[in-house]
């Protein structure tokens, strides 16, 4: 039996519809086997750091194949076709990239550039007609994704969002066993998710390029994490933010807790920060169990244990099943997972009342129409 097939199917059938339990214990044994005979053609959109991650990652998937980049730095742009094997004709600069409507070889295009560029982006690439990957934070707010999703849906193309986690094994367990009743009925989640931030300089530290700060970062990992531990909607939002660096962080939030209230009547309470590094958890307790993930955010190896004991899941590349779990979607006309723009959306409404309740010191801010 092909292993990495049937789990890629069962991942394509979304959260929810999952039974995950007879996964190989091995990463070895979900990597093997040979190349689809559909592919779907990527171009990376924003050549740094994750988009050489996810380039990387890429070697090992089955159904996608990188074959574009898309980059302002013409060195870069070198490097990338001889190292990539990526052809001159499928390279593109900033400026024109919305060439990439002729281009009959490119079938979606990751938008990996720093957070406030992703709106700008991801509209340039729906208009070139193209499907599109987005990295989290999906926008600086949820007024730019609204955008972008109605931007999709006029071109006709697939928006979906880089939550890695929804395709790690531990996590989609989590779910499964969520759904199933084996924890009961939930009673609560505390997750969180920082570290500490280094070069002062960086993108991430300036308001005008990455939108906020920790929150927008990582934050967002707790947050969606929340929103798959008790499968609810959060209906309101209490946030505090204080910063142990004022300098540094002059121009976005260093840390901040948030509490979700769900409409069960539970609540999440999660924290984020740029300021500390051994802050990253996932913790969901029901009337029947419990389970933590910890490392629970990150590239893993994500470890898990549950009230019966240790979770025995794969330790798989995120990116890897990411892009092979779109590249089965896309191809195979299969249900969309909870990684479209719509999730990012939903996200980001809550993104955006954190931050008002900071404003208003605090304030309960219910999101029943925002
Ligand atoms: P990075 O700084 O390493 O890369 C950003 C790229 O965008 C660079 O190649 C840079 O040249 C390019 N760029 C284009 N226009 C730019 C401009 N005006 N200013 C600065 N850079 C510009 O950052 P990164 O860590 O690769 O992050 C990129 C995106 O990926 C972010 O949205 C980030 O949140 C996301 N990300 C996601 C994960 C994940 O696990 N899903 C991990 C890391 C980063």
């Amino acid at each position: 039996m092909d292993t990495r097939r049937d789990f890629l199917q069962k991942l394509s059938l979304g959260i929810g519809a999952t039974a995950l339990t007879d996964l190989p214990a091995s990463a070895r044994e979900l990597y093997s086997g040979p190349k689809a005979d559909k592919q779907l053609r990527v171009a990376l959109m924003g050549l740094g750091s994750y988009a050489t991650r996810v380039a990387e990652a890429m070697k090992d998937c089955k159904m996608a194949t990188l074959v574009g980049a898309v980059s302002g730095t013409p060195s870069k742009l070198e490097t990338w076709k001889q190292k990539y094997n990526i052809p001159e004709k499928n390279t593109y600069n900033y400026e024109t990239v919305g060439k990439i409507k002729d281009n009959p070889d490119i079938d979606i295009v990751y938008v990996t550039t720093p957070n406030s560029l992703h709106h700008k982006h991801v509209l340039q690439i729906a208009a070139a007609g193209k499907h599109v990957i987005c990295e989290k934070p999906v926008a600086d707010n949820a007024k730019q994704t609204r955008e972008m999703i109605a931007a999709c849906k006029k071109a006709g193309v697939k928006f979906y969002i880089g939550y890695r986690m929804h395709f790690e094994p531990h996590t989609r367990e989590l779910i499964r066993m969520r759904e199933a009743g084996e924890l009961g009925k939930i009673m609560h989640v505390n997750n969180y998710m920082g570290f500490k931030s280094g070069d002062p300089n960086q993108w991430r530290l300036k308001k005008a390029l990455a939108g906020g700060g920790a929150m927008m970062d990582v934050g967002i990992y707790a947050l969606n994490g929340a929103r798959y531990a008790t499968g609810e909607e959060p209906i309101w939002v209490t946030a505090q933010e204080t910063k142990t660096d004022p300098v540094k962080f002059k121009e976005v939030d260093e840390t901040i807790m948030f509490q979700l209230g769900f409409p069960s009547g539970i609540m999440a309470s999660c924290g984020t920060t740029y300021a500390f590094n051994n802050y990253e958890r996932l913790y969901v307790v029901g009337e029947k169990g419990f389970v933590e993930l910890s490392p629970a955010f990150g590239y893993g190896p994500i470890k898990g244990r549950t009230h019966l004991g240790p979770m025995n899941q794969p330790v798989v590349t995120h990116q890897t099943l990411q892009m092979d779990g779109i590249a089965d979607i896309i191809l195979n006309n299969k249900p969309d997972p909870n990684v479209t723009g719509e999730e990012g959306l939903k996200d980001m409404i809550v993104v955006d009342a954190v931050y008002e309740s900071i404003r208003k010191g605090g304030a309960k801010i219910m999101l029943a129409g925002k």
